[in-house]
């Protein structure tokens, strides 16, 4: 990743990792990012991030991660003449044609298959294709919210209200997925958004090798605590020491200042409304003149200067209002609202602010994480993890659970560094960390 020069890659933070996993040979999973560096890009098409799952059997699934986010950037930056969410569109069929002419042209990689969740960044607000059960999630002010639908067994048997929430997570297999890119000639995409975009916001994108071993709630809580980076490096180890048994994508990007600011309703928000403020004095200058018909009438008044000059002081504001009013029209390239929102999205949504609950999710993470690195003997500066420990209980104790929970993950952050400085002694004792 490289820092970011322009201000409209500085408008955006973003961190992208992308892991084997404790148990998997090959990385099946695929991810690319495409940030606009300057103001005519970014109007046009927005920063796009992408993550892709493959499946199939040796390398089929790696190269059909790898065509989907090849292609799909690639495809979409070239294609100007659409608009963002028709290019968009366009470029994930284009990846599935690719994808599933190349399984047809060489057997090894017949039926090869993947998901792919797309995310760009647009100025009128985020815009999803999604086919599969990887994820784009969103966070803003505590609420952490699922913007896709899963393509799986599970959730589509749910959605058709033949299961209920206990059912799901008892009986079925969650990795049965019904719909991917690669597989059939056709495919349907979901398209979600544009969501509205607000700086603070962050998007996370990941494969089910996170969701699988970290839950909803403990993803909420480390975006809402650690910078991107930060974040999405311990995400990636959290579900490695929940044994890894999958490969682990995580791309996770904060808006801090958007070039477009939006309303929570999506609407552009717009400069204090003069043409509101010129109506009220054209009826002042009406109610003056009216006034001063009347008194003349009644022969309080003896002449109508007062009223005439009311009279003129209307019609100039008049004309001022309809001049502003054609002056906006010409000049106005953003609309004032946003388009009608695609697809059904938000699908889940969750409370997420660190708490008491939380920090005590953490600090038991961090305890048995101790516990197991001491069983193997790895070496490890004990007096700073305590440090860690330390600051974080006394976070806690003054209800600052947010700081309470980043100092924990500091903490299972410098033993997992410390794990892997020292991986040998780990293979040795033939030893993964299975945490609850
Ligand atoms: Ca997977």
């Amino acid at each position: 990743m490289s820092e970011p020069s322009t201000p409209f890659e500085k408008a955006v933070r973003y961190a992208s990792v992308s892991d084997v996993g404790m148990r998997r040979k090959n990385n099946q999973d695929s991810k690319n990012l495409l940030v606009s560096s300057d103001e005519e890009f970014w109007k046009k098409r927005g920063h796009l991030f992408v993550v892709a799952d493959g499946m199939g059997a040796h390398a089929a699934g790696e190269l059909a991660s790898k065509l989907a986010t090849d292609s799909i950037p690639h495809v979409y930056s070239k294609d100007l003449e659409k608009d963002p969410i028709t290019a968009l569109h366009h470029a994930v069929i284009t990846a599935n044609t690719t994808i599933y002419q190349r399984g047809q042209a060489e057997s090894e990689f017949t039926g090869m298959g993947t998901t792919c969740s797309t995310l760009l960044l647009l100025p009128e607000g985020a815009v999803i294709a999604h086919v599969g059960d990887s994820r784009i999630y969103r966070l803003r002010k505590g609420q952490f919210e699922q913007l896709t639908f899963d393509h799986s067994l599970v959730w589509e048997m749910e959605a058709a209200g033949k299961l209920s929430g206990s059912d799901t997570d008892l009986h079925f297999p969650k990795n049965i997925i019904t719909r991917s890119l690669g597989p059939s000639p056709k495919v349907q995409i979901d398209i979600e958004g544009p969501f509205p975009i607000s700086p603070g916001d962050i998007f996370l994108l990941c494969s089910d090798g996170l969701s699988g071993q970290v839950s909803d709630l403990e993803m909420g809580a480390i975006l809402s605590s650690l910078p991107p980076a930060e974040a999405a490096q311990l995400l990636v180890d959290l579900a490695n020491l929940r044994g890894g048994p999958d490969n682990i994508t995580v791309v996770i990007a904060q808006v801090d200042h958007p070039p477009v600011a939006q309303t929570d309703n999506g609407s552009v928000e717009e400069s204090p409304p003069k043409s509101r403020l010129n109506i009220i004095v054209l009826l002042a200058f009406l109610l003056i003149a009216a006034v001063c018909f009347a008194l003349e009438r009644m022969q309080l008044l003896e002449n109508l200067y007062l009223a005439a000059i009311a009279g003129i002081g209307a019609v100039v504001t008049a004309i001022v209002t309809l001049l502003q009013h054609f002056e906006k029209s010409a000049t106005e390239t953003v609309p004032a609202t946003a388009p009608q929102p695609l697809g059904r999205g938000p699908y889940r949504t969750y409370a997420c602010n660190p708490t008491q609950e939380t920090v005590d999710n953490f600090s038991g993470i961090s305890a048995e994480l101790r516990k197991s690195v001491e069983q193997i003997g790895t070496e490890v500066d004990w007096p700073k993890f305590d440090e860690y420990v330390g600051d974080a209980n006394l976070s806690a104790q003054k209800g600052e659970f947010t700081d309470s929970t980043y100092h924990h993950c500091q903490g299972i952050s410098f033993l997992v560094a410390a794990l892997k400085s020292n991986k040998e002694s780990l293979l040795a004792s033939d030893s993964h960390i299975d945490l609850i």
